[in-house]
C-alpha cells in the first residue's frame, strides 16, 4: 500500500470545495495511473476558514464509492496557509511509497515546492467558430483527466451580462463600466462543467447566435481581454488544462506543452453549428448560420488584439472529414508523448 499527497486551496463555498478537491483527486490519479478501484481510503483535512461543505462529498460524486473516506480538521498553526484542504490518498497499486507522485497544486504549491515542480500541463486549441473545439477538447479533458477551461464561454457570459443591463456590446464606452462589478466562474456539477454569472447557471443561455455575436465584439476590447485572460492565466496555473479558444497558443498560455490549431471548412462548420442550436432549440437556417459564422471569423481574425491565428508552433488539424472521436485520439496521442 502507499500513500499519495495532496494540497490544494479553495473558495469557503460549496462548489469550490467539491470542484478544488476533485481536481486534486484528478490531478492525483492521472499522476499515479489509479483506477478508481485501487483507492483504498482517504483522508482529507481542511483548515478552519472552510466550512462550507465536507471534501470527501467531491469523492463520492466522482464514483469513488467503495474507499473509506473521512473529513478532519487541519491543526491550527500561526501563519500557516490559509484555506487549504489536503488529503492522504492510501492506494494498493504494487508499488512502492517512493513511486508515489504527490500533488501540491495552485496556491498550495508553497507548502511543497520540491514535489509541485514540474506537474502543470497545458493543452491549447484554437481555431475558429464550429471548428469542434469544445467537444473535442471536453473528450480529451475526460480521457486524460485534465480540466477543461472554455475561454469563449467566458466572453459570452460577459456578452450576456452586457445585453442584460442594457449595453450596446458594440460600444466599447458603453460596456467598459460593467467590466468591474462582472464575475462569472466554472463549476463542476455530476462531472459536467457548468458555467455560472452572480449565482445563476448559464450554461444554455449563453449558447445563441446572439450572444455569440455579442462576445464576438466586446472581445476586440483590451480592457475585456486584459481581464479575462488574467482570470485564465490564474486557472491554469499550476494545474493540468486543456484551455480553447481563439489566443490560447499565442497569447494565454505560450508555454502550453501542446498548441493545435482546429480548423474545417465554412460550410462544415456551418452545418455542425446549426446541428447545435437546433438541438437547443433554437431556430435558424443553414445560410443565416454560414453568414454568421463567417463575419465572426472575419471579426475575430482582424481585430486589432490577440486576433485568431495559429501559432507558429501549432499543429494543424483539419476536422472537415474527422469524427470527434478520431480528432481527440490525435489529439491525445501527442498530448501523451509530451506528459
Ligand atoms: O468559442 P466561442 O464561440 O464560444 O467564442 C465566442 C467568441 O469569444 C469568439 O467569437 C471570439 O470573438 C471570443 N473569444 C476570444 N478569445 C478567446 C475565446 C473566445 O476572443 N480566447
Amino acid at each position: 500500500m502507499i500513500c499519495i499527497r495532496g494540497a490544494i486551496q479553495a473558495e469557503n463555498t460549496k462548489q469550490s470545495i467539491w470542484q478544488e478537491t476533485e481536481t486534486m483527486l484528478r490531478e492525483a490519479i492521472q499522476a499515479n495511473d489509479l483506477a478508481l478501484e485501487e483507492i483504498v481510503a482517504i483522508q482529507f483535512t481542511a483548515t478552519a476558514d472552510l466550512d462550507a461543505a465536507y471534501p470527501a462529498v467531491a469523492a463520492r460524486k466522482m464514483g469513488i464509492t467503495e474507499a473509506a473516506l473521512s473529513c478532519v480538521a487541519e491543526m491550527k498553526v500561526v501563519g500557516s496557509l490559509p484555506r487549504c484542504l489536503r488529503m492522504n490518498l492510501w492506494v494498493e497499486n504494487g508499488k512502492a511509497q517512493k513511486e508515489a507522485k504527490h500533488v501540491y497544486l495552485g496556491g498550495a504549491a508553497v507548502l511543497r515546492p520540491d514535489l509541485a515542480g514540474g506537474k502543470s500541463f497545458a493543452v491549447a486549441i484554437d481555431g475558429p467558430a464550429g471548428s469542434g473545439k469544445s467537444t473535442v477538447a471536453k473528450q480529451v479533458a475526460s480521457d486524460l483527466a485534465l480540466i477543461y477551461i472554455d475561454t469563449g464561454a467566458m466572453y459570452r457570459a460577459f456578452s450576456l451580462y452586457c445585453m442584460r443591463l442594457g449595453l450596446s456590446t458594440e460600444q466599447e464606452e458603453a460596456v467598459l463600466p460593467a467590466l468591474s462589478d462582472f464575475s462569472m466562474e466554472f463549476r463542476n456539477e455530476n462531472g459536467q462543467r457548468r458555467v455560472y454569472l452572480a449565482g445563476e447557471d448559464i450554461t444554455q443561455t449563453i449558447r445563441t447566435q446572439q450572444v455569440g455575436q455579442g462576445a464576438s465584439n466586446v472581445a476586440r476590447y483590451l480592457p475585456v481581454r486584459e481581464k479575462l485572460v488574467e482570470l485564465q492565466r490564474h486557472m491554469a496555473q499550476g494545474k493540468r488544462v486543456i484551455m480553447d479558444g481563439r489566443d490560447i497558443g499565442t497569447h494565454v498560455l505560450p508555454n502550453a506543452q501542446l498548441k493545435i490549431y482546429l480548423d474545417a471548412a465554412l460550410e462544415e462548420r456551418a452545418k455542425r453549428r446549426l446541428g447545435e442550436l437546433r438541438e437547443n432549440g433554437q431556430q435558424a437556417t443553414l445560410p443565416e448560420v454560414t453568414a454568421q459564422i463567417a463575419a465572426r471569423d472575419d471579426n475575430d481574425k482582424n481585430r486589432q488584439y490577440h486576433p485568431l491565428r495559429q501559432a507558429d508552433d501549432a499543429i494543424v488539424i483539419d476536422s472537415t472529414d474527422m469524427t470527434v472521436e478520431e480528432v481527440a485520439a490525435a489529439i491525445e496521442q501527442l498530448a501523451k508523448e509530451r506528459m
